[in-house]
């Protein structure tokens, strides 16, 4: 009972080529990883690392800094060595950023093809330095600031000019023999994005890095990322993900983690199964919804719980999870694995919930399930 020991399966990855952003492995067999971007001062050394931390706690596995001056450039190597996950340094127009976070031991460097353009005789040093150290560079081209030539050439940003600036820009690095690659083509409307992401997996193996850009405020960019990386993901599309949202980085993470842990691409967590309620609800379900998965927040354990308005669909439903409870006439049954194990009044429900959930929690960490 409670999660299928086979999660139900997605379309098979596809095979693309491994790279590796430092400790973390990206493309291949790999799970995807999720990545944010800071939004402090790269300059300002302690509120970077700051928020780095921040993300590392709430599950970010890669980081990628701003690096549009010198003095952010001369603060990469503290931020690459104390950062506890990866550090990308995020480079538009001067190459001698590259050099200076290649030198300062980020995991990698992400350009912008647009803009790479302006250093095309600098593409062979590059590749070069990126090769010696080791480390992989992103082509990340986006709608907003694509090749004035491809620009010229389709009109706008349609999915074939991203697809041909992304590989364009390869090609330019191939020529001195680097693979060491992955891309993101990303559009801030999604039916785009996915369109691009498709072509682009299919002419090229280079692992990719998923992202709507400019996807909005929480609610419409957790929308737009959800239903594109979603279409993307089930085709086995995707290596990495970066949610956008205008708002605190960490809130990309949570959703990074969520989406994948819906998809099954990770292990899901805590996991409340409650109804919508109708018309026979006999119980606020909003409210006990909403108290048990405070009571249980932050739970490390795959644990489904059912919370359930009525005994209609309620019994059913809650003997599916590990833990549940359907309410009816001001009581509530709690059924653990299938079986009531009590009925107790309404205000008990949600401290028996928790309470049952601990011992379940307990119960799993001792026998070893995966958290
Ligand atoms: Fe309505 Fe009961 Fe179904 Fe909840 S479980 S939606 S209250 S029928």
């Amino acid at each position: 009972l409670g999660m299928p020991a086979v999660p139900a399966r997605l379309a098979p990855r596809r095979a693309s080529r491994q790279i590796r952003v430092g400790s973390v492995a990206v493309g291949g067999d790999a799970p995807v990883s999720v990545q944010s971007m800071t939004t402090t001062l790269t300059a300002d050394v302690d509120a970077t690392l700051q928020q780095i931390a921040q993300l590392t706690a709430s599950g970010c596995q890669i980081v990628r800094v701003a690096c549009p001056s010198q003095d952010d450039a001369d603060a990469l190597p503290q931020i690459a060595r104390k950062s506890k996950i990866p550090v990308i340094a995020d480079i538009h127009f001067q190459p001698k950023y590259v050099f200076a976070a290649i030198d300062a031991g980020c995991a990698a460097v992400r350009v912008n093809p647009g803009n790479i353009k302006r250093f095309d005789d600098k593409v062979k040093e590059i590749a070069k330095a990126a090769a010696d150290a080791g480390i992989p560079i992103r082509i990340g081209v986006n709608a907003g600031s694509l090749d004035q030539r491809l620009l010229k050439k389709y009109g706008r940003a349609t999915p074939e000019a991203l697809v041909e600036s992304a590989l364009w820009e390869c090609s330019l690095f191939e020529e001195h023999g680097f693979r060491d690659i992955k891309i993101s083509v990303k559009h801030n409307d999604p039916v785009v994005m996915v369109d691009a992401y498709r072509q682009l997996a299919a002419q090229c193996d280079y692992p990719l890095h998923l992202g709507v850009t400019e996807a909005g405020p929480v609610f419409q960019g957790t929308i737009k990322s959800a239903v594109a990386f979603g279409a993307l993901l089930a085709d086995g599309i995707g290596d990495t993900i970066r949610v956008s949202l205008s708002a605190p980085p960490v809130e990309e993470v949570k959703v990074g983690i969520q989406i994948l842990e819906s998809l099954n691409l990770r292990q899901r967590r805590l996991e409340i199964v409650s109804c919508p309620s109708c018309g026979r609800a006999q119980v606020d379900v909003y409210k006990l919804a909403d108290q048990v998965l405070a009571g249980l927040d932050g739970m490390e354990v795959p644990l489904r719980v059912a919370v359930m308005g009525c005994v209609v669909n309620g019994p059913g439903e809650a003997r599916e999870a590990d833990l549940g409870v359907a309410s009816g006439n001001g009581k509530g049954q709690i059924f653990v694995k299938g079986e009531v194990i009590k009925t107790v009044p309404e205000s008990k429900i949600v401290e028996t919930l928790i309470e049952e959930a601990m011992k379940i929690a307990e119960q799993m960490q001792a026998d070893g399930t995966p958290s």
